[in-house]
């Protein structure tokens, strides 16, 4: 199996190191030459399976030779031996055919677990064959940095930094990321924002000279390794509802448009999806792109869902790309027009391409809470926010009542437990294996948002180890 880039202009990898790339040189992102395509029979024999052996078959039609099977089977195995449920993702029923997938059981109670435990041991794996070290440094908004320092934490080839906007994460979030004591773990505070985080991220991937001194790496929700190991659960809940005989929608929560990609590759591989519902928050930049072709930045506002405060989606440049029939030139027309003028307009044979296929609504707070309250009601089940915007998104998509609907819950509502309290009056307790989180001792460094200065906190923890 190869890899290009969207852009066209980066030479095609094997699986190996586009993993390890995360981001194409000329700026683009990997995807698969081709699409691998699973027989009805092979999604049939999904059912009643294990995750784990799911997450195998998935990965290794997109690793091709580049892992022997009984490495992939030890990975998948070990990445999710450690959820707190046995089914890893189950499904859950909360009406007569709505069904909500919980995909918060894994060690940071967000859905980036999923893929962040599988990924740190497939790069644990593929730069220890090499003999080789790496520094992976994660801008975070909340979620991503804690599924990073749990995952990497027990892995011995990569020194992990996580830059979060000092005073801008919830304390459960930060307590993840700052609680940790394994010794290739260091948490920063950056004094900023998160856009902030990023830019540093950027500069740093940018500086070729640091880039390759410290052999920089990127596990952020670009790397195709995590949109791999996020189709898994599409496959095995629509399985659990009937695929492939029977069709089901999908309601995604999104910020970066990973985990609906996810969704639309599985479509790729043979899933019978009906619909792809790209359900967003006030920060709707990606429901206006549906809508009216015009993709433009705005600002982005505070919500109650805050990983999905997100104005710049860059995994969209993977859809974009595909829908317009793999025209690498067009993605860089438009890309570039975003970097002069913070907006571009989708051709309107692509546009049709996405209408056909996903289905996009806004959810704003009022709704978002007023969801949450509802739903505890009806069904006795506690939403988070950002699960909440997912079943509010499907108030406004019409769908035929004979096909299930799945909203993907991709936070635990402990994990936002202000926003829920406000909305419910409940106050969800964290689970048992969470519940000391408050008495660990925290260890971060604060530091200004100057990439310079960061870079050389970088090296000095790093110094001494041997790269390669
Ligand atoms: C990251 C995240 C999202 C958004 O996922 P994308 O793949 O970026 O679209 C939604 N909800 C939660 C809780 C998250 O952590």
């Amino acid at each position: 199996m190869r890899y290009v880039s969207t852009r066209g202009l980066a030479p095609t990898l094997g699986f190996e190191d586009a993993l390890l790339a995360g981001l194409a040189p000329d700026g683009g992102l990997y995807v698969p030459q081709v699409w691998p395509v699973l027989s009805k029979a092979d999604i049939a024999g999904f059912a009643g399976k294990p995750f784990n052996e799911v997450a195998a078959h998935i990965l290794a039609a997109f690793a091709g030779d580049a892992l022997e099977r009984d490495t992939i089977d030890r990975l998948t195995r070990e990445a999710y031996a450690g959820f707190q449920h046995p089914a890893a993702c189950p499904l859950v029923q909360i009406g007569t055919n709505d069904f909500i997938l919980e995909l918060f059981h894994g060690p940071t109670l967000a859905f980036k677990d999923v893929a962040m435990q599988l990924l740190a041991r497939l790069m644990d794996h593929v730069l220890s064959r090499r003999n080789e070290r790496s520094t992976i440094v994660v801008a975070t908004s909340g979620d991503t940095g804690g599924a990073a320092v749990d995952a990497f934490a027990r892995r011995e080839r990569a020194d992990v930094f996580i830059l979060f906007p000092n005073g801008r994460v919830s304390d459960v979030q930060r307590r993840q990321m700052t609680c940790e004591k394994a010794p290739n773990i260091h948490a920063v505070a950056v004094d900023g924002t998160f856009d902030d985080c990023q830019r540093i991220v950027k500069e740093m991937f940018a500086n070729t000279g640091f880039r390759d001194s410290v052999r920089l790496a990127a596990v952020n929700s670009i790397n195709w390794a995590r949109i791999v190991a996020q189709v898994v659960y599409f496959m095995t809940s629509a399985v659990a509802l009937g695929a492939p005989a029977r069709k089901v929608t999908f309601s995604v929560p999104t910020g970066n448009f990973g985990d609906v990609f996810a969704g639309w590759v599985a479509k790729q591989m043979g899933l019978a999806i009906e619909t792809l519902i790209v359900a967003t928050n006030v920060n709707d930049i990606l429901a206006r792109t549906i809508d009216t072709g015009v993709y433009e930045v705005r600002s982005v506002l505070p919500t109650t869902s805050p990983s999905m405060d997100i104005q710049v989606s860059s995994n969209f440049e993977r859809l974009l790309y595909e829908a317009g029939g793999k025209d690498a030139e067009g993605v860089r027309n438009m890309m570039a027009s975003l970097k002069q003028g913070g907006r571009f307009e989708v051709p309107e044979k692509t546009l049709r391409q996405i209408r056909t296929e996903f289905a996009a609504a806004r959810v704003d707070e009022a709704e978002t809470a007023r969801v949450m309250a509802a739903t505890l009601k009806s069904s006795a089940y506690l939403l988070d926010p950002h699960t909440a915007v997912g079943v509010g998104a499907l108030h406004s998509v019409a769908s035929d009542p004979a096909i299930p609907r799945v909203t993907l819950a991709t936070a635990h509502p402990a994990k936002f437990p202000d926003a829920v309290k406000r909305a419910t009056g409940v106050h969800p307790a964290l689970p048992p294996h969470l519940s000391d989180l408050f008495e660990r001792t925290e260890r971060f460094d604060v530091m200004p948002a100057d990439t310079a200065a960061i870079e050389r906190y970088v090296s000095a923890r790093i110094a001494g180890k041997v790269l390669a």
